[in-house]
């Protein structure tokens, strides 16, 4: 992603009245708005077109799975695997490596279209000339060598994590889905566990939380899809540019925020600021917030007093109220 698509320096406020959707799109789109479903992590991972049986499960549901060394399909969801990193992901990948995220990306990842939300995510690079080789962190051997850090896709393998959203229901719900590859031998070991005790030992929590605003985006934009997007159009190639930004590259938002006049235009308290030079979670939060602003109209991020009454001036003269 370069800078040209990310607009970093060019940040001049694009929240204003003019990203409130309007009425009628926004009835348009309660309208169209039926019972939505986004698969978030699709528990898939082998891409022989083995039958695939997904069945939903809840938190206390029970199943049998184990995975360890020794077991005959030891490192075989790890070839050609279909793996998403998650702004969590990106942040945990590249402390593993002691480097920067921006360089994690260059290195392991590539870019990808999450079409039904028509937004850029970050997917692992596999080997092999068509991607269908080894994860470049699996070893023969040891497994996985990232383990303490793998992604989350990875965490909850062979669970998916969908979220599911009523009509006429104002949040979502999150469930989970048990996914049986017929490479995946793990479902013949006898070890039960319920949903959220393999949850727990997975330590999956810990990302859910800091990837919820990504999340919430994408759930949001896939909905938004059936009319077209928000406001009834697409999401524009500058804001999906930001959105991968956000979403990759940390250090290229905290520019964002502290070399433009962001800090001018919003209302954000001195504390979180300091907290923003330094930690990552805390600057995502306030990424995916923004963004909701940008995208939806939603008020998530409030503007600065005094920038806000120069907007609605601004706005009056435009429509000569005076
Ligand atoms: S990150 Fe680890 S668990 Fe995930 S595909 Fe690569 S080697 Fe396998
Ligand atoms: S049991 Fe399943 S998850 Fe474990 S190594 Fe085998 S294919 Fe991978």
């Amino acid at each position: 992603m370069t800078d040209e698509t990310n607009g970093r320096d060019e940040f001049d406020g694009p929240a204003s009245p003019d990203h409130e959707p309007s009425a009628s799109v926004e009835q348009a789109a309660r309208r169209g708005e039926g019972e939505e479903r986004l698969d978030i992590f699709e528990g898939v991972r082998g891409q022989d077109g083995n039958p695939v049986l997904p069945v939903q499960l809840k938190q206390g549901d029970m199943f049998a799975f184990s995975c360890h060394k020794g077991i005959s399909c030891w490192n075989k969801c790890c070839h050609g695997a279909d793996v998403i990193v998650t702004p969590m992901d990106m942040l945990r990948l590249s402390r593993h490596f002691g480097i920067r995220p921006v360089e994690f990306l260059d290195r392991y990842c590539y870019q990808a279209q999450w079409e039904k939300a028509g937004l850029p995510v970050a997917k692992l690079r596999m080997t092999g000339d068509d991607g269908s080789g080894p994860c470049q962190f699996v070893d023969d051997e040891k497994g996985c060598t990232v383990y303490e850090n793998r992604p989350v896709t990875c965490r909850y393998y062979p669970l998916g994590l969908a979220a599911i959203k009523l009509k006429g229901q104002e949040g979502k719900d999150n469930f989970n889905f048990l996914v049986k590859e017929s490479h995946c031998k793990g479902h013949d070991e006898s070890k039960l566990q319920s949903v959220s005790q393999f949850q727990k030992e997975q330590g999956t929590d810990q990302y859910d939380q800091v990837n919820a605003g990504w999340i919430d985006i994408l759930m949001k934009a896939s909905s938004w899809a059936s009319i077209g997007g928000p406001q009834g159009r697409e999401i524009a190639p500058k804001t999906q540019g930001m959105f991968y930004m956000v979403s990759t590259d940390i250090d290229a938002f905290r520019r964002f925020v502290f070399e433009t006049r962001f800090l001018e235009i919003y209302d954000i308290e001195k504390e979180t600021i300091e907290v923003l030079k330094t930690n990552d979670a805390v600057l995502l939060t306030l990424g995916f917030d923004w963004l909701k602003n940008v995208i939806f109209g939603e008020p998530t991020i409030s503007m600065n007093e005094s920038v806000l009454k120069e907007a609605i001036a601004a706005r009056r003269e435009e429509f000569g109220a005076g």
